[in-house]
């Protein structure tokens, strides 16, 4: 699976904390840091993406 972050971050900062598949980016948003995202890592980008407040976190199979 792979994880991609549309626009509209507002840098909340709950992906970050929640999953290691997400970092802070030069631009102050959040971006994945690895794709393929690691098995060990696809639950928690889904809790992250299901959490999202803004929901811009996209998960594809
Ligand atoms: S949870 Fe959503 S709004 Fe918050 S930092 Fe992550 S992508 Fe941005």
């Amino acid at each position: 699976m792979e994880v991609v972050i549309n626009d509209g971050c507002i840098s909340c900062g709950l992906c970050t904390d929640l999953c290691p598949e997400f970092e802070m980016g030069p631009e102050g948003t959040a971006v994945p840091v690895e794709n393929p995202v690691p098995e060990k890592w696809e639950g928690c980008s889904y809790e992250a993406a299901e959490n999202c407040p803004v929901s811009v976190i996209e998960i594809e199979e």
